[in-house]
């Protein structure tokens, strides 16, 4: 059976994921690109040299033209998420114009944290509600972005396109008639996108942002990627030597951006959809077989749900005993509930979606590499069931 790295069983992919073999080998090989980008000696233009082939290879990758978007690298997605929203928000301020924010109330809280700084700016934040399946009322959102134009107030939203926790995808298709009937703004969050869907690298070009982040995808901790449309600078955050066209000052991480061209390679080989379909699904059969009436796949009749995320509510259960007994069993699996000082708090997800308090407390999550195949898939299942065997 394929073990993962320090041998155990990862299943834990929405929340980091190892270090792709092509980035590995790349670190064993000791180029450490540690030249300064912006240096004009050979070993900065070194460095240089990877980060441009880096951002011409995710145009190509995204197929975005780089006559209308804006790439640039950050920290991780958090940090692209509040470049961007809350330098719009200071950008608008500035010109006295008031902005409505748009966000769903599963957004990450990357997303959910920034209102109390947006509010400080004078501006508004709405949430759209999302049902058990993890839908939400397209009509509805429409009618109340109108309603705010109408008052004459910017609309901005974020629309996150896979859920992380429920693995619940929205098509980007729907972007195309938000784009037609308003004059939304609208920034993806597109972090859990990479190698979870069969067609995850087709964007669609009349989003105003796209945010990344490398690490759900196999590249080094700390970096992330942007798409911007050029027509829609904000007002950059991170101020300094005006790298990266202002948008981001500091140095630029060369080493950790050119990994993000290395694990997409990897990807774009490996990756097999319809395998990883049949793999996942054969583990949610194995389990539903197995818990019968006691298990609850969340969001299972979602119409369009990613290949990788399996978010189990065991009826009755304590999410972290049971994230503690697939942990002695050299399992890592993410309970679905925040955990602060020991006590098990709801999921805030869960209870968006209209969960009850005892089921947003019963869930873990599952979530598989994206090269897992049906033979992987059969070995995990009896893992996976001999552990749900010893739960009380
Ligand atoms: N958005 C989504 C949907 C995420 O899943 C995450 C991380 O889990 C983030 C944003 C934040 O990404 P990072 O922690 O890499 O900054």
């Amino acid at each position: 059976m394929e073990k993962s790295i320090n041998s155990r069983f990862y299943f834990d992919y929405n929340a980091t994921s190892p270090l792709a073999k092509k980035v590995q080998d790349f670190l064993h090989d000791g180029d450490f690109l540690f030249g300064n980008p912006a240096s004009l000696h050979l070993t900065g233009k070194n460095s240089k040299k990877f980060i441009t082939e880096t951002r011409n290879s995710l145009f190509k990758i995204f197929n975005l033209s780089a006559d209308e978007f804006e790439l640039y690298f950050h920290s991780g997605a958090t940090e692209g998420i509040n470049n961007y929203f809350k330098g719009n928000a200071l950008k608008y301020f500035s010109q006295k114009k008031s902005i409505s924010f748009f966000f769903s109330s599963v957004d990450h809280q990357a997303i959910i944290n920034l209102e109390e700084d947006l509010k400080l700016l004078g501006h508004n934040v709405f949430y759209f509600e999302i049902n058990s399946d993890g839908e939400f009322d397209k009509n509805l959102l429409l009618k109340n972005i109108l309603d705010e134009e109408k008052k004459n107030k910017n609309v901005f939203l974020n629309y996150t396109v896979i859920n992380n926790e429920s693995g619940v995808v929205w098509p980007l298709d729907f972007i195309s008639e938000i784009k037609t009937k308003t004059s939304t703004i609208v920034h993806v969050d597109a972090v859990q996108l990479v190698g979870k869907i069969e067609n995850w690298d087709k964007l669609n070009p009349l989003v105003d942002a796209y945010t990344f982040s490398g690490h759900k995808f196999g590249s080094l901790k700390g970096v992330g990627f942007s798409f911007i449309k050029k027509m829609s600078p904000y007002k950059a955050l991170i101020t300094g030597g005006n790298q990266q066209f202002g948008l981001r000052s500091g140095t630029e991480n060369a080493l950790g951006i050119y990994s993000i061209k290395l694990a997409l390679e990897e990807i774009i080989e490996n990756f097999n959809a319809s395998e990883l379909k049949s793999a996942k699904e054969f583990i949610e059969v194995e389990i539903l077989n197995f818990l019968k009436e006691k298990a609850n796949i969340v969001a299972y009749n979602s119409s369009f749900r990613n290949l990788n995320t399996i978010f189990l509510i065991i009826k009755n259960s304590k999410a972290e005993l049971v994230s503690m007994k697939f942990d002695m069993n050299q399992i890592d699996i993410s309970t679905g509930s925040a955990c602060s000082s020991g006590i098990i708090k709801e999921n805030r997800v869960l209870l968006s979606m209209g969960y009850t308090k005892e089921e947003s407390k019963s869930a873990v999550r599952f979530s598989f590499s994206p090269f897992m195949t049906l033979k992987d898939a059969q070995n995990y299942s009896k893992k996976i069931i001999d552990v749900l065997a010893k739960l009380p």
